[in-house]
């Protein structure tokens, strides 16, 4: 471990992996640390669930075999009673998370990354404005590593990002009601799922509070599946585990299954960091809050911010200077790519977890809300309440007319967010006044939609 680099990689998951490899790649003296041992590299609990469009935004289309467990070509989402099903087409895999984790790092090696396992990053050295490196904690001692830019790629820790000064807007911590907590088994069954390239998505208030349970398939791995359920965070909801052993392990289906792998962790499901970089600091992945609020996937969008970060870096470095200005980039290309869509999504996920089961039963079985929705919605973000559907949901709705009334505004809202985002500033200089605005538009449509409003 020498002691100046071009730049210090803190956290080595997906988004560190894929920032590191990029970056070393580009011929930058890269330093990578992370606390856990190089084989732990990668392990984190997850679905392990990833839609193909990341992969082919990210050039990982050609992935080694052993890499992919399952292939998707859809998600059927159940309603509360279970009784309703919609099928959401979308192709995506199923992917062994430390396999691709410790494929990437192997690519950043071969470039000439220097990894430190076992090492952690403590706090950041701050001067005059900028961070100009890290301390960083390696069997009992504390070392001074310089760098012209730190990354934070350190999730849900947020090791640097949170030691920063307070007016720096990479600094906002994340509210525990924007969190999912999650928890989730790998389970080997005694006999094969149907339809094995297909996840299950199962929406219930009762055993997954602001959250849904999940069963994933791994389609190339004969009977071995994926079982989990997220609750909202902050709310003090009964944990996951527990409501996992009570509603969902307990079903005839995993009667004699083996447990495999078992594990959870904390999920941001919220809008996007209001800025990914300021002086000399990047702050990618889940430490940036670029997860899917509405499903919490967060791997693709994790390495795509580490793409925007890369491109921003590599520019900046031509031209001498990695302040927030020089590296705004990353934000137009995160905006662009994944983060307006993202903030769209936070709206409609706040309007769901207000949704009791009795409403999200009666707007599944009298189509309110239809498959094709949910398909724009999550394809591009959009929630289109068609004019040739108006006359068929009026009707379905007439029963009760405060759930559509409150749909037609959350959809306005929707638009509302969209705009703002894609008017996301050229600059940091006016990061305050959108930022503020946001706020605003978020505390309004608390005030009109949520909690009551209508
Ligand atoms: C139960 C569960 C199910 C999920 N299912 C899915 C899914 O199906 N699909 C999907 O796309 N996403 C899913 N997610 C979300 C997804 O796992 C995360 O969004 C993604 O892993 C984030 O990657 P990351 O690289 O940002 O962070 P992480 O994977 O959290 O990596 C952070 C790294 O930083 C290291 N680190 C932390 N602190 C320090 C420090 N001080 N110094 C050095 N290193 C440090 C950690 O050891 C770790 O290796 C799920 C999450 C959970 C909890």
């Amino acid at each position: 471990m020498g002691d100046t680099y071009d730049v210090i990689v803190v956290g080595l998951g997906v988004a560190g992996a894929y920032v590191s490899h990029t970056l070393s790649k580009a011929g930058f003296k890269v330093l990578a640390v992370d606390v856990k041992s190089y084989e732990r590299l990668g392990d984190k609990p997850c679905g392990d669930a990833i839609g193909k469009h990341h992969l082919e935004f990210l050039n990982l289309m050609d992935l080694p075999q052993n890499i992919v467990e399952g292939s998707v070509r859809g998600i059927d989402i159940y309603s509360p009673s279970e009784n309703v099903r919609f099928r959401v087409v979308g192709d995506g895999y199923l992917i062994d998370r430390i396999e691709l984790v410790k494929y990437l790092v192997r690519q950043a090696l071969n470039s000439g990354l220097e990894i430190a396992t076992n090492t952690a990053a403590v706090s950041p050295i701050v001067r005059d404005g900028s961070i100009r490196g890290v301390i960083l904690w390696k069997e009992g001692k504390s070392v001074e590593v310089a760098a012209r830019v730190v990354i934070d790629a350190s999730g849900n820790a947020r090791a640097i990002a949170r030691r920063l000064p307070r007016d720096w807007p990479v600094s906002e911590e994340l509210d525990m009601v924007d969190s999912n907590i999650a928890y989730r088994e790998v389970r080997r069954l005694q006999h094969e799922v149907e339809e094995s390239d297909i996840l299950r998505i199962y929406v219930s208030k009762q055993v997954a509070p602001g959250g849904y349970w999940w069963l994933f398939p791994y389609s190339h791995r004969d009977s071995y599946v994926n079982v989990g359920l997220g609750i909202q965070g902050g709310r003090g909801y009964q944990d996951p585990k527990t409501l996992l052993y009570q509603y969902v392990l307990s079903r005839e289906m995993f009667k004699n299954s083996e447990l495999v792998e078992a594990g959870g962790a904390l999920v941001p499901t919220r809008e996007p960091l209001s800025t990914l970089v300021w002086n000399g600091i990047a702050v990618i992945g889940d430490a940036a809050y670029t997860v899917n609020p509405v499903h919490g996937g967060g791997k693709g969008s994790a390495m795509v911010s580490a793409s925007c970060v890369s491109k921003a870096v590599v520019e900046g470095m031509e031209t001498g200077r990695v302040d927030a200005e020089s590296l705004w980039n990353a934000n137009l290309c995160y905006m662009s790519n994944y983060g307006v869509k993202q903030a769209v999504l936070n709206v409609f996920r706040l309007f769901l977890q207000e949704l009791s089961d009795e409403d999200i039963e009666f707007g599944m079985s009298r189509r309110i809300i239809r498959e094709e929705d949910l398909n724009t919605l999550s394809l591009k973000g959009y929630l289109e309440l068609s004019v040739i559907d108006k006359a068929h949901r009026i009707l379905a709705g007439l029963r009760r007319p405060s759930l559509l009334l409150k749909l037609k505004t959350v959809s306005e809202y929707m638009s509302k967010v969209r705009a703002l985002y894609e008017s996301y500033p050229q600059s940091p200089r006016e990061l305050p006044m959108w930022s503020q605005r946001v706020k605003n538009l978020l505390s309004e449509y608390r005030a009109r939609v949520l909690r009551g409003g209508g």
